[in-house]
């Protein structure tokens, strides 16, 4: 028992999308007990503390359903960067990424190396074998945010199918849906697939199937990291509603954006083919976070044959010639420029002794050197492999503002819990990890209601998160407090690892986490299973 809290006298938006309204709020005991008008005067039951948050809104915790935090919340638990925009419910293991199962003759090193987009702490032991071993590392830790995982469906298939470009055989399928079953029955929330990160490009559609049918039965999710969101977008969506609709799979395209100047207006098209899949009664949705760059490995640009056999395989092919020049053949015809591509990251990096590289375009570092910007990049891939981690631009603020009003479209950051004092503070990551909830209703959001709800209960429902993201009476006392004039994000692309501006209060399952802007130590948050 604790003796409670009163948040008093603020407008409360519940999350539903219903509109705000002047209430108190009693929290007790890590659940919202009651909200209503004149909680907090005489001949009630009197909370031990009173805060008053007159002036401003009272929220549920935003609830970040595309996350990579997978080691980063091993790393350092407390969730800084999300806690302090607002989130208190994270999920983990999208676009295929996962860390867990690794089952006996898994190459563990292997897939190490190919997850290393989320891999930026190599103090985290991996010490863990299966879901459950994954999960109890997290709940060990005790996190600072609520976490849900999804298993990434590029550690089932390397480690049943390895990196070779061939179909799955019928034992490999069963194999895979096997450690998948497993794992949805320990409380993964759902199966997340990204068709551009090696070894998922040479998966075959029957594969796709045989994984979305053993999600459907389990009623959860299929996030889907589309083939391509450049020329190949439409083809890319179709695929997935394709799956949806052989499966009746509940699926989720992540952070629908269409790169490129040429692709500009293709987020429309892809919408209605969403719109044509929900009136036949199929579950699709789609997230986005409120940039027009994205981050990702450099090996993304890689044609697929290119990234065959494991990092190691595929970084001493690029030191061949003939490879190069193919490589080079392929990127003729690419819809964005060199200089829509920076250096986010590379291996080893700290904070105060960063790669000179990072924060520079490739074209940049071309220039600077006198060589071709194709051969820059190759050089960064043969020496780094899927270590180097880009910003890529290439967007249009139109098809953002589709995406985002859409009936469909939830507010997901893609981005990592990260410290700005710690190992994880180095580098230029995307500001999305730091920004992106403030972001969204510091610029984007119009009635602040159904910005809310696209924050909160509309993204905890596509995961199968029911109880989270509402306020109400009975629920897990997750709850946010901002000033709407002042909620803003500061993190940029140059300078990304700063707090938002704006939050007062952060309560993770009653805890008050963040106070005025300061974290308080606590880690109160819970691993969530479905
Ligand atoms: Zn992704």
């Amino acid at each position: 028992m604790d003796d409670g809290l009163l948040l008093a006298g603020g407008l409360v938006v519940d999350g539903t999308g219903a509109p705000g309204r002047m209430a108190d709020v009693l929290v007790h005991d890590g659940l919202v007990r009651a909200i209503g008008p004149g909680l907090a005067g005489p001949g009630v039951a009197r909370p031990g503390r009173v805060r008053d948050v007159a002036g401003l809104v009272v929220a549920p915790g935003f609830v970040d359903i595309h996350t990579h935090s997978d080691l980063t919340l091993l790393s350092d638990p407390r969730g800084l960067s999300k806690v302090h925009q607002g989130v208190t419910t994270e999920v983990v293991g999208n676009c295929g990424l996962g860390v867990a199962p690794l089952p006996e003759g898994a190459d563990r090193a292997a897939i190490r190396r190919a997850v290393s987009y989320l891999d930026l702490d190599p103090g985290v032991d991996w010490g863990w074998r299966d879901f459950p071993g994954y999960l109890a590392a997290l709940a060990g830790g005790g996190p600072g945010v609520n976490v849900g995982a999804l298993v990434g469906h590029l550690v089932l298939h390397a480690a049943v199918c390895g990196f070779a470009d061939r179909a799955a055989g019928r034992d490999e399928l069963d194999r895979m849906s096997g450690l998948l079953r497993d794992a949805l029955d320990a409380g993964a929330v759902g199966l997340s697939t990204g068709l551009a990160y090696a070894p998922l490009p040479y998966a075959r559609p029957e594969e796709l199937v045989a994984l979305a049918t053993v999600t459907a039965r389990a009623g959860k999710v299929f996030t889907w990291h589309v083939r391509n969101y450049e020329d190949g977008l439409l083809d890319s969506v179709r695929q997935a509603v394709g799956v949806a609709r052989a499966t009746g799979c509940r699926t989720q395209i992540s952070h629908l954006c269409a790169v490129g100047r040429r692709n500009w207006g293709a987020v429309n098209r892809a919408l209605e083919l969403v719109d044509a899949a929900n009136a036949e009664g199929l579950s699709v949705g789609v997230d986005i976070y409120p940039y027009l760059h994205g981050n990702a490995p450099l090996a993304q640009l890689l044609p697929a044959w290119a990234q065959e056999g494991s990092t190691d395989a595929w970084t001493a092919r690029l030191r061949d010639p003939a490879v190069r020049a193919a490589v080079r053949e392929e990127w003729r015809d690419r819809p964005t420029t060199w200089d829509d591509i920076s250096i986010a990251w590379t291996p080893g990096a700290r904070p105060g002794s960063a790669d000179e590289r990072i924060g520079r375009t490739v074209g940049q570092l071309a220039r600077a050197r006198g060589v071709s910007a194709d051969e820059v990049a190759l050089d960064l891939l043969a020496e780094l492999g899927t270590g180097v981690l880009m910003t890529a631009g290439g967007r249009s603020e139109d098809d953002l503002l589709a995406v985002l009003a859409h009936p469909a479209a939830v507010v997901a950051s893609d981005g990592l819990s990260l410290d700005p004092g710690g190992v994880t503070g180095a580098g230029m990551p995307h500001p999305r990890s730091y920004g992106c909830f403030p972001r969204y209703l510091g610029r984007y959001a119009g009635d602040l209601p159904d910005a809310i709800r696209r924050c909160t209960s509309a993204p905890a429902a596509r995961v199968g998160l029911t109880d989270r993201g509402v306020l109400r009476p009975g629920a897990p006392a997750d709850i946010v407090v901002f000033d709407p004039a002042r909620i803003r994000d500061t993190a940029t692309f140059e300078a990304p690892h700063r707090f938002a501006d704006g939050i007062d209060l952060v309560l993770v399952n009653g805890v008050v986490t963040v106070d005025r802007g300061r974290h308080t130590g606590a880690r109160a948050g819970r691993v969530l299973r479905s």
